[in-house]
């Protein structure tokens, strides 16, 4: 979320603006049902290009040489909440994350609606006042600062999807934001004297650093919008006070550009900074408020 600098401040932490694509409504609910039997029609050989187990990667340009041999060593836990159009596109940053941490630290939950019922274990997890999650914006507090913190958080919530679909996820889920009273009847703290309580039931949670994204085949809404890799790099490094990490999660990313740009991607400016160049060449949006934000994003206001 993905994604603060202001990352998190503007927005990004996992929410990246690129091409929003429409999703179909209840797309999470489809099983195969609606599909009319189409199902049953055979699958054409080629329809897809066989994908590395680990990577996810075409096996032709697997990212395998550049993720550790070993699964990161870890005590954060990271749960990815995935809007269903991310899960399709062909240049995804997610599965590269889970390859470079252990299975049961980085859980991916593809999906827009997340209810009690449906998820339980998410449930406990957002009820669990170690939780965080990650969403910038005037009430989030600063990621860093809680991490110093002796018993700091342990669990990390990215939504990964373009602005729009995070937001979406964010407000429409009441999980993700259990109000702080909430979260302390029910944590596991709970019982303990309110002086020992640790103080993370605020979420949630934003990146303040300065680094650009380093996706520059992907337009994102800002300079400082991360994609969810790099948030996740970025607050794995932080929580577990150790740089290396971040660069170790980076590495995938880097080849993965490089590789494109070699093979005629061409390099995605920011929309801010298309917009500050006079370089932005689609029509402007004619939604009032999307107008509204473009001009906020020429004019350097926080948005
Ligand atoms: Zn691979």
């Amino acid at each position: 979320m993905e994604r603060s600098p202001a990352a998190a401040r503007e927005g990004s932490a996992a929410a990246h603006e690129a091409a929003e694509r429409p999703a179909a409504e209840g797309e999470e609910e489809s099983d195969g049902d609606g599909c009319g039997g189409l199902w049953a029609l055979p699958v054409e050989s080629c329809a897809r290009r066989p994908e590395c187990d680990r990577c996810s990667r075409p096996q032709k340009v697997c990212l395998c040489p550049f993720l550790p041999v070993h699964p990161l060593k870890v005590s954060t836990c990271l749960y990815i909440i995935q809007h269903p159009a991310e899960e399709s596109r062909v240049l995804r940053t997610v599965p590269l994350l889970a390859a470079c941490l252990p299975q049961d630290k980085c859980k991916v939950l593809i999906g827009r609606r997340f209810s009690e019922d449906r998820y339980p274990e998410l449930a406990a997890v957002c009820r669990n006042s170690n939780t965080l999650i990650l969403y910038p914006g005037a009430e989030a507090a600063n990621l860093e600062e809680m991490a110093l913190h002796p018993s700091g958080p342990s669990v990390i919530i990215i939504i990964d999807g373009t602005w729009s679909q995070a937001k979406d996820i964010f407000y429409k889920n009441s999980l993700f934001r259990l109000p702080k009273q909430d979260r302390m009847q029910n944590s596991q703290c709970s019982e303990s004297p309110r002086s020992s309580r640790a103080p993370f039931s605020t979420s949630p949670v934003q990146l303040e650093t300065n680094i650009s994204s380093q996706y520059v085949i992907r337009t994102q809404p800002t300079n400082r919008c991360l994609s969810t890799l790099e948030c996740a790099a970025t607050a794995l490094a932080i929580m577990e006070k150790n740089d290396a990490i971040q660069e170790t999660i980076l590495r995938p990313l880097q080849a993965l550009c490089s590789f494109q740009l070699q093979h005629g991607a061409q390099i995605h400016h920011s929309k801010e900074h298309l917009l500050k160049n006079g370089l932005y060449d689609k029509p402007m949006p004619k939604n009032k408020r999307k107008l509204r934000r473009m001009e906020l994003l020429v004019n350097n206001v926080k948005i």
